[in-house]
């Protein structure tokens, strides 16, 4: 059956001043997954905040969350499961660590197929949750032994401040309505409590060189692009203290702008230029690095904390 594409939009305030005041920057297409529509990236004319405005209805971006959408599942052979844990995870399970040692209560929100709770069950005692409204992803993450709510975060039976840490990796920028979710989200945390996650950088050079082909838009389903600045400037206002915002690297990031460019000139060079093949992967590591050293990698880290009393 041809998929449709979505019609109506919506202005939508901007989720860091509340303004209605945009200015279109570009229109671009889905070019990971090759689903029809247009969409607009928009920048805020009172704090500058890239947003995907107008924007579909949030109901209609759901359908383009397809059954191949690459983060519900887990990473194919075991060197790229190798790769993927000595660069990836080995610095999330670290972080933890120096958060809040080995034990306590850790609540990965939008887990995906639970890939990094997987992990964090066997490399330390936290008491671990996820939370994932995808119901293919939830039922593979619970094949993994997990405990998961297979819904949105403001729907799973959380009790208020039973978390320790809450994880956020990439989740942020798919929310409808992100001030709303992450306020919830505070409430799940103890006092001191940390709020830990990651974010697509649009300061980096990939979004220079690539442009509308940048894989941190990842239209329709990234809403949201903060800037470092306006990262700080957002967890702040909901009330988080401690925070610092880095910059990391991710391998795979330069070939998914790659490959999203030559796919949309129906490429060849398309084949070759997945961000899936374990050679290319392992090629991004070093220019991935190189972008790092020179300010310019592609993900923001953030972590902050609940404050200790109010
Ligand atoms: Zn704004």
């Amino acid at each position: 059956m041809a998929f449709a594409p979505a019609v109506a939009t919506e202005t939508v305030p901007c989720p860091l001043c509340a303004s209605l005041a945009f200015e279109i920057l570009f229109s671009a297409g889905d070019y990971e997954y090759g689903l029809p529509g247009e969409f607009f990236v928009s920048r805020c004319r009172q704090c500058g905040l890239m947003v995907q405005n107008p924007r579909p209805a949030f109901s209609e971006i759901l359908r383009y969350y397809t059954e191949a959408y690459e983060p519900h599942h887990s990473p194919g052979t075991a060197l790229v499961r190798r790769l993927r844990h000595r660069v990836l995870v080995q610095p999330k399970l670290r972080l933890i660590r120096s958060l809040v040692g080995d034990t306590g209560d850790v609540i990965d929100i939008g887990c995906g197929s639970g890939a990094l709770l997987a992990d964090l069950a066997q490399f330390g005692h936290w008491r671990l949750m996820g939370v994932e409204p995808n119901r293919e992803a939830a039922a593979s993450a619970r094949g993994r032994g997990l405990t998961i709510a297979a819904t949105v975060v403001e729907e799973a039976q959380v009790a208020a401040q039973s978390q320790d840490v809450a994880i956020m990796n990439h989740v942020l920028e798919h929310l409808p309505d992100p001030r709303q979710t992450v306020a919830h989200v505070q409430t799940l945390l103890r006092p001191g409590g940390h709020f830990i996650g990651e974010v697509p950088s649009p300061q980096c050079v990939e979004r220079v060189l690539f442009g509308r082909y940048w894989g941190g838009y990842h239209l329709p389903r990234h809403l949201t692009f903060f800037s470092r600045d306006q990262l700080t400037r957002f967890l702040a206002q909901a009330g988080f203290r401690e925070i610092r915002v880095r910059r990391v690297i991710q391998p795979s990031s330069w070939l998914t702008s790659a490959s999203n460019y030559f796919r949309s000139r129906n490429s060849a060079a398309a084949r070759f230029v997945s961000p899936h093949g374990f050679i290319l992967l392992a090629a991004g590591v070093l220019p991935a690095l190189a972008l790092k050293v020179l300010g310019s990698a592609p993900i923001l880290a953030f972590s902050c904390r609940k404050p200790s009393c109010r």
